[in-house]
């Protein structure tokens, strides 16, 4: 297997739409970037697909997307970084082969994922991540004539529930477990923000506003081989519906594997960031999701940030630092208003499967303290996903704290490894 080494002034690791604007910031101040995605096309989670030409794309995709292909940023796609073997190097691996890539400025814009909360009958084919789906439709799956659930929390769920309509599925509903009060309140509060409430009205529009219902969350889905029905609760009523599909996503969780092997700090699930988007590591910058879930204009806003500051040109975007206060609010007060209900904590039943990679119910998980001590003797979070779903599940569910993030982040080729056997043994070690 074949091994290469890069050096750059600017790495970013993730090209959504935070790891776009830093990269387009770092090469508008003279800057070598390099750029790595694990996906074959950039855009991260909500462009998914637009430079391909796969999926219908946004007029503000399409500028986003042009203005990084122009700067001369490097990209290097279908490449993940799996571990951080040394100084100002990070090690990823593209179709099994490895690359070192050493930098002088880092910038973390690792995204998020969808928390998904396991309840009876969640692993069952055709129940899906809203998000989830919502890539696989991008990337080709058919929705044309399949009935879709969409259940969990979050604005997204009206994006999402929107977008397999206009794919030509039905939506019979589209339920938040967030309460009526909270979202009105938090819809309220958009008043200064037009653009997101015009959003907001569109979805609905597409979806028909009488299908969306809050304060209701599913209590347990039924079929034999594949989905047949969920039935849903708003914690008095309960009401059963009959699909193809249930997309079920509880909000997001960030990305931050990368930034605790580095060593960053993390608070509240999210790198910590000062005002220059540095984390609490010299030359290591961060903004998107993996700083705290805000939503698109303030990844974008953040990016700018990182990718100028990393650069050494934090000059350039002083004027930014007001916008990126006003939309973390916003951002506070969606997080605030889509909280999770503690209803959601008894969904699991004895034998509902919290580790799916691994098969370790929810009754092979009572009497441990913490992920730790439950990971030794059943194996919860070893799996491919590396506890990425488990974890963050029993981190709501028992207040379990999330394990140390140990290398190497996804599983990869021993091949990719083992040169580091020549440096680093230790690291090696601590990696297999
Ligand atoms: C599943 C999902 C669907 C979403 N759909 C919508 C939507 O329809 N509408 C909407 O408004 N918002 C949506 N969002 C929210 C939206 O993605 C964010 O607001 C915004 O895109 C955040 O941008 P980002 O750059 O921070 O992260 P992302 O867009 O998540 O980009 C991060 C990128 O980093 C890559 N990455 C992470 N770790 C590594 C690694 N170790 N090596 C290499 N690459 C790595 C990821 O694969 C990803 O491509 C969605 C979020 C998720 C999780």
């Amino acid at each position: 297997m074949a091994e290469t080494r890069l050096h750059c002034d600017v790495l970013v690791a993730g090209a959504g739409p935070a790891g776009i604007a830093a990269a387009i910031a770092a090469r508008r101040a003279g800057k070598q970037v390099v750029v790595v995605d694990d996906n074959p096309h950039p855009g991260g989670q909500i462009w998914r697909g637009s430079m391909s030409g796969a999926h219908s794309t946004s007029a503000a995709a399409r500028k986003w997307l042009q203005r990084f292909r122009a700067s001369g940023a490097e990209l290097l796609s279908s490449t993940r970084i799996v571990t951080a073997p040394g100084a100002n190097t990070v090690l990823a691996e593209h179709e099994g082969n490895a690359i070192h890539i050493h930098y002088d400025a880092l910038v973390l814009a690792t995204g998020a994922r969808e928390l998904l909360l396991p309840f009876p009958g969640w692993t069952l084919p055709g129940v899906m991540g809203a998000g989830g789906l919502q890539a696989m439709a991008k990337a080709g799956l058919p929705l044309r004539g399949k009935r879709v659930v969409v259940a969990g929390t979050g604005p997204l769920l009206l994006a999402v529930a929107a977008a397999f309509v206009h794919e030509g599925a039905t939506v019979p509903g589209v339920f938040d477990q967030a309460s009526r009060e909270n979202i009105t309140a938090f819809a309220a509060s958009l008043l200064t923000r037009p653009s997101l409430l015009m959003q907001g009205a569109g979805y609905l529009a597409t979806i028909k506003s009488w299908r969306y219902r809050q304060g209701w969350w599913p209590l347990c889905v039924h079929g034999e081989a594949t989905l047949q029905s969920v039935v849903m609760t708003n914690g008095s009523d309960t009401v059963e519906i009959a699909c193809d599909y249930l997309a079920c996503g509880f909000h997001l969780v960030p990305n931050i594997e990368l930034g605790a092997l580095l060593h960053c700090r993390i608070q509240n699930g999210a790198i910590i960031a000062n005002e220059h988007q540095q984390t609490s590591v010299a030359n290591v910058f961060t903004a998107g999701e993996a700083a705290g879930i805000a939503g698109l204009p303030q990844a974008l806003v953040e990016g700018e940030i990182a990718g100028a500051y990393a650069a050494g040109a934090g000059n350039q975007v002083r004027h930014l630092l007001r916008r990126r206060t006003a939309l973390r609010k916003v951002a506070a007060r969606m997080n605030h208003a889509y909280r999770l209900r503690p209803e959601l904590r008894a969904l699991p039943q004895a034998d509902t499967l919290i580790c799916r990679c691994e098969d370790v119910s929810w009754q092979q998980l009572q009497g441990f303290s913490g992920m730790r001590s439950a990971k030794i003797h059943t194996r919860c979070g070893m799996g491919p996903c590396q506890g990425r779903i488990c974890g963050a599940a029993m981190q709501f569910l028992a207040g379990w704290e999330a394990d140390t993030h140990r290398p190497p982040l996804y599983p990869v080729q021993l091949s990719t490894l083992l040169p580091l056997a020549a440096h680093d043994t230790t690291h090696l070690e601590e990696s297999i």
